[in-house]
């Protein structure tokens, strides 16, 4: 009997292409030039820039380079509209969002074709994938308008975004960022791609006949500069960028210290893991869907396929029969796979990667497939036999290409899986639900699709690991990103203690005995004496020596992680287990309660010192208590399966304590970041050290496993600089007042593109609860995973 591939093979296609009249029509009707949607209403246009069909090369319409001047008109109207949009209210906004998911519905084919035009890609994608998921975004959100003053009583809009989208998903990036906005309260200045802009500009037109109040959604095209202008705007409150890492990390060292909110969702190098219990033919679909949907030019594009060694052959061979299948050609063609690239530059990029693999001695494999002679096109490509070093194995080729390795073992294949800086995605492929289900948590990636590729909805949240980026978009988190707790509002404008209580530290007196009260450094569950056998004295509050502490370098930093990572069974202990540890350390604390108040009223001259340890007790049981109870979700997204989102630790965590309440400070950091298996390395209050280097003995006696604290003390500015340096640290959090050195942290942060969580030069009342962060502060020590997980035969 012939195989389905037999019989395909020997079958041929019609044309079907779709008509375009209706969006070459609209585009006519615009004399087929655009000026920047300000205020709603449109600019003369100027400074012309082309857009043009990447299929074959024709210009489609001429749209404006919007200058300086522009974006500061627009960031003025998206402010002024502020009061307005959240004036209509939570149903006010809500009406206006499901108007534009119904306009969206409404026009759908007419966004489709223009999209396939201006982007390249199928019209079977624009019309059953990207708009779709563009309208139910919209409905979505307008449910959380709707549900905002119940959901989220206690935030408020972040105010004026900036939003930056690239040219791979126009319309669809544009109402993942515009949507939660715009539901939270917001106002915007939105960027597209130079490359795709047309879409933004009919969205802006439904804005229009949706009721949107002017200066809510101002859009303004230009290249890479208009991008940098709304990023270094001070009006701009916010900062939602989708693109490159490269440019992620500009953006990142452009906000440094500005106060500005920042998501970044980056670039990818996800693995499709085939295991040799797979459904070989389902997965050979799904690596269709995962690589060869939208030409690959897709930020979690499983672009890196790991399949088990006992099966390689037979999946290859199978994947080859499909590529040779795929069909390539005309976009609005509905019969087509696989579309043109978006322009000839991204073209160029991805032939040279490949040719770098040629030259590496790979083994490049491409179907016979006859490329058009106009446009830009790159044929399906399959490579093996490549090092998990080569540039094709690492970098984000952004095109249809896939690179083939294989595994012998799920450990080896969770190894290969995470051995990119990125950590978007990842495809598992198993008929064992027990095998799926112990490799999604082991992957670092921000979605893990069981038995499946490239699925997205509105409640589930989507973003990054690694150098993939930080935030979320879609669901509860999603909306968080757009949103300011009311706390951070009641924070005093400087802290209440003072702020760096420098001048405590004065040269040591000549005391032989000094020498024998030198607080130690505690790293690994060991004291441990400072790398650089220095230290220096800590003063109390009447000016006598309280004792000497180590001066902690880069070098004990470096053992502090190293430690920190051994600890990694602390992780994956379970939330029981470590909520016992907690309540444990409660009790020693409180058992040597005087011991700790006499120590912080020696240190700072409080007048009630029993109060701070009795709330260090409390802050403690507090995040015990969450310690088994910040579950996750489990969406139930419009396809036939569930979506889990797991509240995953970041991982290692560097922490620069607060000089207020020394020792609350601390807890009130430690405590929740080790509640949900995180490890740290912290630094104690600089001015006041020695509560925080006394808390050894109570974590000896509480069964903390060594390597889950590290404390080392010293000069906070330079161990925040080797922290936000240090590349095995995942997150950075600094709540010591030091407005440069936050910005400081923020800035270094970028080479790795670390989480951080910096307070600035505010105070913070550490005895709030509120302020001190609450539950907030669970998802600056978390990370939110989708696993989705189909089912049904
Ligand atoms: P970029 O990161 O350069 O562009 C993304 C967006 O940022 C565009 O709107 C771009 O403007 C804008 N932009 C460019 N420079 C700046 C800047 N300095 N400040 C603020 N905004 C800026 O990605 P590219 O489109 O150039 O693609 C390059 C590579 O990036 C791809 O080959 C791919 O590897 C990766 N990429 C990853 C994506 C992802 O989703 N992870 C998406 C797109 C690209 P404009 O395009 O108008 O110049």
């Amino acid at each position: 009997m012939p195989t389905i591939n037999e019989i395909l093979n020997t079958m041929d296609y019609g044309s079907a292409p779709e008509s375009q009249k209706e969006a070459q029509a609209w585009l006519d009707g615009h004399q087929r030039t655009f000026g920047l949607f300000i205020d709603n209403a449109w600019s003369a246009p100027a400074e012309l820039f082309a857009s043009t069909n990447p299929a074959d090369g024709t210009q489609l319409a001429e749209l404006t380079q919007a200058s300086d001047a522009d974006v500061e008109r627009a960031v003025e109207a998206a402010r002024r509209a502020l009061p307005v949009w959240q004036g209509m209210g939570g149903h006010g906004r809500a009406k206006v969002m499901y108007a534009l998911a119904r306009l969206l519905q409404k026009h759908s084919r007419l966004f489709a074709v223009l999209e396939t035009l201006d982007n390249g890609k199928t019209i079977r994608e624009t019309r059953d994938i990207d708009l779709p998921l563009a309208a139910r975004h919209f409905y979505h959100h307008a449910g959380w308008a709707q549900l905002q003053s119940e959901e989220f009583a206690d935030y408020r809009a972040v105010g004026v975004v900036g939003q930056i989208v690239p040219w791979n998903f126009p319309l669809l990036m544009l109402s993942w960022k515009i949507a939660p906005a715009l539901a939270a309260g917001n106002t915007v200045v939105f960027k597209p791609a130079e490359f795709t802009s047309l879409t933004a500009m009919l969205f802006a037109e439904l804005c229009v006949q949706a009721g949107v109040p002017a200066g809510v959604v101002n859009i303004v095209t230009g290249d890479g500069r208009v991008g940098s202008a709304i990023v270094n705007h001070p009006g701009v409150d916010k900062i939602a960028f989708t693109g490159s890492t490269e440019v992620g990390r500009l953006i990142r060292e452009a906000t440094a210290g500005s106060g500005k909110k920042l998501s970044l969702e980056l670039g990818g190098k996800s693995p499709f893991i085939v295991f040799e219990d797979a459904d070989l033919d389902g997965a050979v679909e799904g690596l269709v869907d995962s690589i060869w949907f939208n030409q690959g030019q897709v930020c979690c594009a499983g672009s890196r396929l790991l399949v088990q060694e006992s099966v390689q052959e037979r999946f290859l061979n199978k994947v080859r029969a499909r590529m040779e299948n795929l069909r390539l050609g005309s976009p609005l063609d509905k019969s087509m796979d696989v579309g043109a690239l978006v322009d000839p530059v991204q073209r160029q990029r991805i032939a040279a990667l490949v040719d770098s693999a040629r030259a590496e001695g790979c083994d490049v494999w491409q179907p016979a497939c006859e490329l058009p002679l106009d446009g830009s096109w790159f044929p399906p490509t399959l490579i093996t036999g490549a090092s998990t070093s080569a540039a094709v194995a690492q970098a984000e080729i952004f095109g249809p290409v896939l690179v083939a390795m294989s595994f012998r073992t799920p450990p080896e294949a969770v190894q290969l899986a995470n051995n990119t800086v990125y950590g978007l995605a990842a495809s598992v492929w198993t008929e064992s639900i027990s095998l799926a289900l112990d490799i999604a948590p082991a992957i670092k990636a921000g979605v893990v699709w069981i038995n499946s590729a490239n699925q997205f909805d509105a409640a589930c949240g989507f973003g990054g690991y690694r150098e993939s980026g930080f935030g979320r978009e879609g669901g509860r988190e999603g909306m968080l990103e757009y949103m300011t707790a009311l706390a951070e509002d009641a924070r005093p404008a400087l802290p209440v203690a003072e702020a760096k209580a420098k001048g405590n530290v004065k040269p040591a007196p000549a005391d032989p005995f000094a020498i024998d009260r030198t607080a130690k450094m505690y790293i690994g569950g060991k004291q441990a004496r400072p790398d650089s056998a220095y230290s220096a004295p800590v003063f109390g509050a009447n000016g006598a020596l309280l004792a000497e502490v180590g001066v902690g370098s880069r070098k004990d930093i470096r053992n502090a992680v190293e430690a920190a990572h051994k600890a990694s069974g602390w992780t994956s202990a379970t939330a029981h287990n470590r909520a016992q540890v907690l309540y444990y350390i409660a009790e020693n604390l409180a058992a040597r309660a005087d011991e700790f108040a006499a120590r912080i009223a020696a240190m700072t001259g409080s007048k009630n010192p029993e109060k701070e340890v009795q709330a260090s007790i409390e802050r403690l049981f507090y995040y015990a208590a969450w310690a088994d109870k910040y579950d996750g979700l489990a969406h139930q997204p419009p396809t036939k399966g569930i979506t889990v989102a797991l509240n995953e630790a970041v991982g290692v965590i560097g922490i620069v304590c607060p000089n207020e309440a020394p020792l609350l400070g601390f807890i009130s950091l430690v405590a929740p970041a080790i509640a949900l298996g995180n490890r740290v390395v912290v630094v104690p209050s600089e001015a006041h050290p020695l509560s925080a280097l006394d808390l050894y003995q109570v974590f000896d006696t509480s069964d903390l496993p060594g390597g889950v604290v590290n404390i080392i003390s010293g000069n906070a500015d330079e161990l925040a600089r080797t922290l936000a340096t240090h590349a095995d640290i995942d997150a950075v959090w600094r709540h010591d007042g030091s407005a440069e050195g936050c910005a400081e942290v923020e800035r270094l942060s970028a080479g790795t593109l670390k989480r951080t969580w910096v307070g600035g030069a505010k105070g913070r009342d550490w005895y709030s609860a509120a302020q001190s962060g609450g539950r907030a502060v669970l998802a600056h020590a978390s990370q939110v995973k989708n696993v989705w997980i189909p089912y049904g035969v």
